[in-house]
């Protein structure tokens, strides 16, 4: 199955999309990968999504992605008396340790560190920002606080604290029995992490994970905005999380470091996720607004990898349309005549590596030759990410043979992975290249490809060899 498209489409599973046909539906309309949601997953029905998942990837014959979601410190309020409370501006309000119902003076919030940390001055914005307050003083045990904007404050709400730097490590309890769980499972490929402030956030991740998940950074608090390139570094893709940045940073500010942060990614070569309200209103509507479609071109623009659906295909009422929506505005727009300008003005330099030489001259060839294809041979990825740094026009297959890097790559801009043996010998590299660019529809007979590889093959990080071949007449073979 060929997607006529580079960016891929990530969307999240929930009630609304956890049946096998479901699945199968969002898939086949262009879904590359899927996210689910910790937050809102049992670990039992983590287990059985992801074996449906894998029956639909058995079913269609394409490597799919996995991305488990760790809630993260997203704090809550405790309940209130009366379900919600209306509160007047200017109004002084405690936050404090006592598992009570609420009342219109104060409410419980069940995270002690959380009252440690916060100071004088910062504030404290409920319910995605509906509510503002700010803290007046803080003994350790209490917030007490003065009611800036809003009124309504309601049982569980969510807290951001765009001002105040968290002293506790970025896995809670449930984040790590969660991650366990997940790690157990053998069969998960990407672990988002939520609200991750620091790189040392990062290190105590990886260090449980082992390598056996890649790791997505949450974009979604300014303190992580502060030291951004270290936590690129360290971390394995990205995710541009709107949700919560636009409640922690003024909103206004969001497009801008979006721009930022896809530019930052696709420099260091790692991949970069576009999420939450892309197609908002498709929830509950069969077709998005005018600006939603222009909120995904603008990330297809930008060279985005991937754009992410949230409650429009876990929740809403028109999953299957919201993912064919979003594919046919990336078919769209990278067929626009300015698409190949706009990503070519952000081209980065190359690294001075062999793979960052070879994936240059590759694109080179294949653009001035016209070729129909890229093959790369990629055991561990990393290859196939430099090629697809190089945001090449022509496709880009990735040969490996290791099933767990195929799934990884899902969600790489423009790489279309094929699980396949090594290669033997140099014959047989060419020629299982020409053939599966033939099956997989990229190449017809006749046609002439550019392959890269590492010699001696099978070996990783060897990159060091390019091929221009031809697509035998019988489709079988190369020359
Ligand atoms: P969430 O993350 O949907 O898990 O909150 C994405 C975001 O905040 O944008
Ligand atoms: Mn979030």
């Amino acid at each position: 199955m060929k997607r006529h498209r580079k960016v891929k489409i990530l969307a999240t599973l929930g009630p609304g999309s956890s049946d096998e046909e479901m699945i199968g539906k969002l898939h086949d309309a262009g879904a590359d990968l899927f996210r689910i949601n910790m937050s809102h997953t049992s670990h039992d029905l983590m287990r059985t999504l992801i074996g449906r998942i894998r029956a639909v990837e058995k079913k269609f014959g394409r490597p799919i992605g996995i991305l488990a979601d760790l809630q993260g410190p997203k704090l809550r309020v405790g309940a209130f008396a009366n379900g919600s409370e209306t509160l007047k501006v200017g109004q002084t309000f405690t936050f404090d340790n006592k598992d009570e119902p609420g009342t219109n003076a104060r409410v419980y919030l069940p995270h002690p560190e959380i009252l440690e940390a916060v100071q004088a001055g910062d504030r404290l914005l409920i319910d995605d920002g509906r509510l503002q307050l700010k803290a007046e003083k803080s003994d350790g045990k209490s917030i007490v606080a003065t009611v800036v904007s809003g009124t309504k404050i309601s049982d569980r709400k969510g807290v951001s604290l765009p001002d105040t730097e968290l002293g506790v490590g970025v896995l809670t309890d449930k984040d790590r029995k969660d991650l366990d769980a997940v790690l157990a499972t053998d069969d998960v490929d990407w672990v988002a992490l939520s609200f991750i402030q620091r790189p040392d956030d990062l290190a105590e991740v990886r260090k449980i994970a082992r390598g056996r998940v890649g790791l997505m950074s949450k974009i979604e608090k300014p303190q992580a905005l502060d030291r951004i390139d270290e936590i690129i570094e360290l971390s394995d893709a990205l995710m541009v999380a709107r949700g919560d940045l636009g409640v922690e940073m003024p909103i206004e500010s969001v497009p801008g470091l979006q721009k930022q942060l896809t530019r930052a990614c696709r420099r260091a070569g790692k991949p970069v996720v576009v999420a939450t309200q892309m197609l908002e209103s498709m929830i509950s509507a069969p077709v998005p607004t005018r600006a939603e479609v222009s909120d995904v071109a603008t990330a297809v623009f930008e060279g985005a990898d991937a754009v992410m659906l949230s409650a429009e295909s876990a929740v809403g009422d028109y999953p299957v349309e919201a993912v064919s929506t979003m594919a046919s505005i990336a078919r769209r727009v990278e067929r626009d005549p300015n698409y190949s300008g706009i990503i070519h003005a952000q081209r980065p330099q190359p690294e001075s590596t062999g793979a960052d030489a070879i994936s240059l001259a590759a694109r080179q060839i294949a653009e001035t030759l016209n070729l129909s294809v890229i093959v790369c041979y990629t055991s561990s990825g990393s290859t196939g990410l430099r090629a697809a740094r190089e945001r090449p026009q022509v496709p880009i297959i990735a040969l490996s043979p290791v099933i767990k890097t195929a799934r990884r790559l899902s969600v790489v801009w423009g790489l279309h992975c094929v699980v396949t043996e090594d290669a033997t010998d140099h014959e047989d590299m060419v020629d299982r290249a020409c053939r599966i660019a033939f099956r997989e529809e990229f190449g017809k007979a006749g046609d002439r490809i550019i392959i890269s590889a590492g010699v001696p093959l099978g070996t990783p990080g060897s990159t060091n060899m390019l091929r221009i071949a031809y697509i035998g007449s019988d489709g079988m073979s190369g020359h």
